[in-house]
């Protein structure tokens, strides 16, 4: 199964254009979906998912028009939001299991090996009857995911779930993703580079609406190969350099900027040629320098 998405558009009422034209083919596995917060990131996934409409366009999932059959939709797609709404004074097995209910599980006694399953895939089983609202980031996100698997979705979207957790908790929440991505298509957003690098085989660029690359990571990397020049400089150059050579990054390297310049040709000057990354990738792209 694939997901295709054509020409998509949208435009807010306001006039800004969220979308323009976006194509992408999504395989089966963890699909990124990169870009600066105001890029459509949230807009394309909330349409996918069911909750917004398209202007123009089109989104083939299988044998499912998702942009005109929500509700076959419905039935294969789980869905984290950006924010996941209200955590109520109940645990996470009583709230899954009336979230359960709501997904049309109406047997008591399949609905709780479900929900137990489900709370021991995402590692909340000794948790259960704990209150949601006591819930770390982590844990709040883990959650996020077993509500989302609930009726097994073929489709998972994440919108910018990483976001907030610290070290330990993303590493966690990214094995937990990495094995679902094994069975399904899960797009996530983010414009946290590192979740892309460490977690997807495709992914996309977005900015403005536009998709300015779409492919492997190792593919984006390879289209700025030898093109990269780095240089650690004093913080006053920096005006300066940014002035006389297409910087696409700063850094601190032990309290010190080191400089990333986009070129064509070696630069002298001190720069060393360096391997492209994928964060080097992401700044030309969005600051449009290749
Ligand atoms: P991202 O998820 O990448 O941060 P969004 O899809 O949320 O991007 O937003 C894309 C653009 O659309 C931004 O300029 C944002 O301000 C605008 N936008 C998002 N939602 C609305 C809305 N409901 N009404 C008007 N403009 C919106």
């Amino acid at each position: 199964m694939e997901l295709q998405v054509e020409n998509l558009s949208k435009t807010y009422p306001n006039g800004v254009q969220a979308l323009r034209e976006v194509s992408l083919k999504i395989p089966m596995g963890m699909y990124g979906l990169l870009g600066p917060n105001g890029a459509g990131k949230s807009t394309f996934m909330r349409i996918l998912a069911t909750l917004q409409q398209a202007d123009s366009g089109s989104a083939t999932l299988g044998t499912i028009d998702m942009l005109n059959q929500p509700h076959e939709v419905r039935q294969v797609l789980g869905y984290l939001p950006q924010e996941f709404g209200v955590y109520p004074r109940t645990s996470a097995e009583q709230m899954l299991d009336h979230l359960a209910i709501l997904k049309g599980l109406s047997n008591r006694k399949e609905r709780k090996e479900i929900v137990s399953a489900l709370l021991q895939r995402v590692n909340l089983y000794e948790h259960r009857r704990k209150n949601l609202t006591g819930y770390s980031g982590g844990m709040r996100q883990r959650f996020g995911i077993a509500q989302a698997l609930l009726g097994g979705p073929k489709l998972l979207i994440v919108d910018e779930p990483t976001a907030g957790l610290d070290p330990g908790e993303r590493n966690r929440f990214y094995n937990l993703l990495a094995e679902i991505g094994e069975q399904t298509i899960v797009i996530l957003s983010t414009h946290i580079v590192q979740d892309v690098k460490e977690l997807c085989t495709n992914m996309a660029i977005i900015n403005n609406g536009q998709v300015l690359f779409s492919g492997t990571p190792d593919a984006a990397e390879a289209t700025l190969a030898g093109k990269i020049w780095a240089k650690s400089i004093a913080k006053a150059d920096l005006a300066d350099y940014q002035s006389r050579y297409q910087v696409i990054s700063t850094k601190l390297v032990a309290g010190r900027p080191q400089i990333h310049a986009y070129s064509s040709e070696p630069i002298d000057d001190g720069f060393e040629a360096v391997a492209p990354d994928l964060e080097d990738v992401f700044f030309s792209k969005i600051h449009a320098v290749a």
